[in-house]
């Protein structure tokens, strides 16, 4: 039973979408309010957000490890505010909040995106209830073979929890579209734990189509660590399409292709993701999977 649930936006500083939407439901609280559980909302990263950044010293996101939250020789900006939020909703492990919905967003094409980071038939069938309403939210598993202890993102300080992740949007802009399927998603969420927590599920599919990430590949550098190419047209913009091996994935600033060497065929997401520059990374590699709903 989730009787305390937390909304989270601005995890990263600028993805706007989010804190506008805890903006709009602070004003009108009634819009997340449910009779079963107490919603509240947490504006995770003021500061990024101040400075139009995704974070000032590191990504927030990446913070939330028990080791690092026990650490207190960490003390760049992120790691002081990732354990005031843990402190907040948590501790992890036995946190006060029951569940996190953490809103995201993303430059990639990826349309909206519900984030699974655990297995089992309550997040199956919160996909499968998201999707009855929603059919053009994509299912994505990341990683949710890691148990909540292994998992470094802020929505793991509770037993449960999602990420939405909607896109393509600019880093700091707002666009109506993704602002709407993020609510609209948030909204979903709301309703199905209220008819879990209440006992009166609809009848949901048998299994639902899903994606599960295999790993991130990075672009390709010179032993200066400049990139030397870049992604290719053919998979610009294609999130949540098929790639098949010896497919040009990567083009050369000279002009050749870099194929995928892979064996079987997979799907991208993230392809480009403007905040993955700083690192490197193209694309993640996610594999189609399917989910039992009972
Ligand atoms: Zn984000």
């Amino acid at each position: 039973m989730i009787k305390k649930l937390a909304i989270v936006g601005g995890t990263h500083g600028n993805e706007f979408t989010g804190i506008y939407l805890l903006k709009k439901w602070q004003a009108t609280p009634e819009l997340i309010e449910r009779s079963s559980f107490s919603a509240e909302t947490l504006f995770a990263n003021p500061a990024a957000y101040q400075q139009n950044k995704r974070y000032v010293d590191n990504d927030l996101n990446r913070r939330f490890h028990r080791d690092e939250l026990e650490n207190p020789s960490l003390t760049s900006v992120e790691e002081l505010l990732a354990r005031q939020i843990n402190h907040q909703l948590g501790p992890k492990g036995d946190a006060r909040i029951d569940f996190i919905i953490d809103m995201h967003t993303t430059t990639s094409n990826m349309g909206p995106t519900l984030l699974l980071t655990a297995q089992g038939k309550f997040y199956n069938q919160l996909a499968a209830f998201v999707q009855m309403y929603m059919p053009e939210v994509v299912i994505s598993c990341d990683e949710d073979h890691k148990t909540n202890d292994q998992q470094h993102f802020l929505s793991s300080i509770a037993a449960k929890s999602v990420m939405i992740e909607v896109g393509p949007v600019p880093q700091s802009v707002l666009r109506h579209d993704v602002f709407e399927q993020t609510e609209r998603m948030a909204s979903l969420i709301l309703d199905f734990i209220e008819l879990d927590n209440t006992d009166q599920l609809p009848e949901l599919p048998q299994t639902i189509d899903a994606f599960r990430y295999i790993e991130c590949i990075s672009l390709p550098l010179d032993s200066e660590g400049q990139r030397t190419a870049m992604i290719h047209r053919d998979i610009q913009d294609q999130d949540f399409v098929a790639i098949e091996p010896g497919q040009p994935i990567f083009v050369t600033f000279a002009g050749e292709e870099i194929c995928y060497q892979g064996a079987s065929t997979v799907y991208g997401s993230f392809i480009n993701e403007a905040a993955y520059y700083d690192n490197n990374i193209a694309m993640s590699l996610l594999e189609k999977v399917t989910l039992d709903c009972y």
